[in-house]
């Protein structure tokens, strides 16, 4: 492998660089993982779910208005020929006592018909009493959703909002970090990182690689005491680039 030098300076900067793109990935997962993105998802099947009962209530409603129109209609001719038939016995213009007879009949059976009929009208109007308000009680929660859907969605975008702006500082940060590191060790940083879950930097602290936690062998720490300030260190265990700092206690 060829060894790459770089003067313990660029080695530092390379140390904060990993810490500004650690912190990019962290605010980049929180980006994507906001509990808004997931909140939002279920107020939209929620509301779907809500609007497509209401299309259900619509339809109960004007089927049982015509139901009950029906049965308005229904009523009508009985209602009239009781009434004749009442006028006509009251009147006394039914002579004959047995059309008389046949007479009182029906009407003692017009009467039970519009008595069963006007049951059947009022089952109808409870019926869609009941479809109306179960369609109001729809409609509040869809208004409800549609609320929480406004005040979630806000929540959200000011969330995002700000994640952008904290992310826009750092690469900022990040773009004159780049500047103060050779590209040689910048380049392996950057290889490095792409197969070790973006971290392809690493300090040496108190004789412990903080890329993979592992404490340096006796031998290995014998290696990296006598090597020269500006020699670019590998973890022998993880790969990663070590950067040694006062706190290595080498
Ligand atoms: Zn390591």
């Amino acid at each position: 492998m060829r060894a790459i030098r770089a003067d313990k300076d660029a080695q530092l900067r390379l140390l904060d660089l990993q810490n500004v793109d650690t912190t990019l990935a962290q605010l980049d997962h929180r980006r994507q993982t906001l509990s808004q993105h997931a909140a939002i998802a279920r107020l939209r099947t929620q509301r779907a779910a809500l609007a497509s009962n209401l299309v259900a209530a619509d339809t109960a409603i004007s089927d049982l208005e015509v139901e009950q129109a029906k049965a308005e209609t229904d009523l009508e001719p009985v209602q009239e020929r009781l009434n004749r038939n009442q006028a006509r016995i009251a009147n006394g213009t039914v002579a004959d006592a047995k059309a008389l007879s046949s007479m009182l009949e029906e009407v003692s059976h017009l009467k039970k018909r519009i008595s069963d009929l006007e049951d059947a009208e009022l089952e109808v109007m409870e019926q869609l009493e009941a479809a109306v308000a179960n369609r109001e009680t729809l409609r509040a929660r869809i208004s409800q959703v549609d609320d929480d859907l406004i005040d979630t969605i806000a929540e959200r975008d000011r969330q995002l909002a700000a994640l952008a702006d904290e992310m826009a500082r750092l690469r900022t940060e990040r773009a004159e970090l780049t500047t103060l590191i050779p590209d040689d060790l910048l380049a392996l940083y950057g290889k490095i990182g792409a197969s070790h879950g973006g971290v392809g930097a690493a300090e040496l602290r108190q004789r412990r690689c903080t890329g993979c936690q592992l404490e340096i062998n006796a031998a290995d720490l014998r290696v990296f005491s006598a090597a020269a300030e500006d020699e670019v260190l590998r973890c022998e265990e993880c790969g990663r680039i070590l950067i040694r700092t006062s706190q290595s206690g080498l």
